[in-house]
This record gives structure tokens, C-alpha cells and sequence, in this order.
């Protein structure tokens, strides 16, 4: 049954950080794994939650580690979400709380951020702001509480460092839910947005589509949510985390992308 399935992927989202690499090392069979998809022309993206660093830094985080990938294959959740509210929304005014890296997503999805004219903007989108201020917070508070439709790119709460975990967008919510009251739409992976962005830029359909991820609570729920063939790898957070959301379940898991490559060839879905 998987196996008749896997035989049908064309596409591929491939979640990067515990997936394709730990830090600065890139996991077993990642290498392999992108080469191959490269080399045999598959469509696929690189995927991350993170909305506060450019695309470009991605990609050359992965050139870094031998796996070229253009920057057009790589995904942030602030680009996915820039590019759902420009598709599927008739807003174009977003105030942004973000770095300087999702204000550049939100224009070339052809939006036009209002932060230099708050009382111009149509809706608020918050991502993970690295250099969030008081006064940035405190006017994404007013136009919270005024009544603006509200997003977020991830709604992921803190994110790891070597000194232990910091604020990540998750955090900004709280601080404007105690203030406002209100809550965001949120766009990122587990989101349907991520999956109708990354669908849209590969070309495949859901069921020709696989999401290979560490994450349960992400990357996996995106996949049952979405019905793409999800593929739980047991490099990064899971293991870490004992693998707790029981009821999300991935269709296959592997140890690495390795054993998902030689499952995929055994398919006989890449050469
Ligand atoms: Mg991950």
C-alpha cells in the first residue's frame, strides 16, 4: 500500500533544520537524497518555519553543505504566507512585524507593507522579529485591536539556540493576545497556506506529493491535514522529543533521508 503509493510521488516538500541538517552537518543520505532529486529533475522545495532570515540564507546554508538548491526552491513560512495573502486574499497593505527579510517577501509577492503609513494598512502579518521594538509592537497592538485581519507566519512559541530557547513569533502573539485579545490566522506549516504555496510552485497534486519532516506537530500534521504522503525522519525532533502527539501518524518513517531515497528507488519512483 505505501509502497503503491510512494510509486506514484513526483513532487517533494523537504523540511530543512533536523531534516536535512543538524547544525552545521548535513544528516545521512541528505546529500544523496537532493542530488538525486536534482539530477533526475523532480520538482521540490526546501521548507522552513523560520519567517526572520532571507531565502537566500538557506540556500546557502545548503551549498554550504552540498546541496545546491535555486533560490526559488526555498520556502520560509514568510514567503508562503506573503504569497497566500497576494493569491488568496484581496489585501495589500500588510503592517508587518518582521524583520527586513518578510517585508522583502511580502513586495515581491506583490504586496505593499505599510509600516511607514500605519493608518494606510489593510491587515497586520506578524512573523518571528528579530528586532522587534516596543514602539513596532505597540502599533501592531493598535491595529490588532482595531479591528484588522490578523496573521502570523508560524505560530511556533520559542526556538532553539546553544543557550537555550528564545521568543520566537509564538511569544509576540502572547504579548498581543494579553494586550489585544485576539488571536491570528496562522499561515505557516501545519497550515492549508503552506501546502496550497508549495503545491502551487512545484505543480503536483496533493496525492503525488510527499512532505518528508522531523516534526510531528508540524510537518506531519501538515501531511495527514493535507493528505500528502507524510515521512516522519528520525533525525531531528522527534527522536529528541520521545515523539509525543500521538494522534498524528506519519504514513512511513525512516532513520534518514538515506533509507526514504532507497525506499523511493525500490518504488521505482526515482531512478
Ligand atoms: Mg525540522
Amino acid at each position: 500500500m505505501s509502497n503503491e503509493r510512494l510509486g506514484r510521488i513526483r513532487g517533494f516538500l523537504l523540511d530543512m533544520d533536523g531534516t536535512l541538517y543538524i547544525g552545521g552537518e548535513a544528516v545521512p543520505g541528505a546529500v544523496a537524497f537532493m542530488a538525486t532529486l536534482a539530477r533526475s529533475r523532480r520538482p521540490h522545495l526546501v521548507l522552513t518555519n523560520n519567517s526572520s532570515a532571507a531565502r537566500s540564507r538557506y540556500r546557502e546554508r545548503l551549498g554550504r553543505l552540498g546541496m545546491p538548491v535555486p533560490l526559488s526552491a526555498v520556502l520560509t513560512s514568510g514567503g508562503a504566507s506573503a504569497e497566500w495573502l497576494a493569491a488568496s486574499t484581496s489585501l495589500r497593505r500588510p503592517f508587518v512585524l518582521g524583520t527586513r527579510a518578510l517585508t522583502n517577501e511580502c513586495r515581491r509577492a506583490g504586496l505593499a507593507p505599510a509600516n511607514a503609513a500605519p493608518e494606510t494598512a489593510d491587515c497586520v502579518l506578524l512573523g518571528y522579529d528579530t528586532g522587534v521594538t516596543y514602539a513596532s509592537l505597540t502599533e501592531a497592538c493598535l491595529l490588532v485591536a482595531s479591528g484588522l485581519p490578523y496573521y502570523a507566519t508560524h505560530a511556533d512559541r520559542t526556538c532553539i539556540s546553544p543557550r537555550g530557547l528564545l521568543p520566537d513569533a509564538g511569544a509576540l502573539i502572547a504579548a498581543i493576545e494579553v494586550t489585544t485579545g485576539r488571536t491570528p490566522i496562522v499561515l505557516g506549516k501545519p497550515e492549508a497556506s503552506m501546502v496550497e504555496a508549495g503545491l502551487r510552485r512545484l505543480g503536483t497534486s496533493v496525492d503525488e506529493t510527499l512532505i518528508l519532516g522531523d516534526q510531528l506537530d508540524t510537518d506531519m500534521m501538515l501531511g495527514q491535514r493535507s493528505g500528502m504522503f507524510s515521512v516522519l525522519t528520525l533525525t531531528g525532533e522527534a527522536a529528541r522529543r520521545g515523539r509525543e502527539y500521538e494522534n498524528v501518524r506519519p504514513d512511513l518513517t525512516v532513520a534518514h533521508p538515506g533509507e526514504l531515497l532507497e525506499r523511493l528507488r525500490a518504488a521505482g519512483a526515482l531512478p
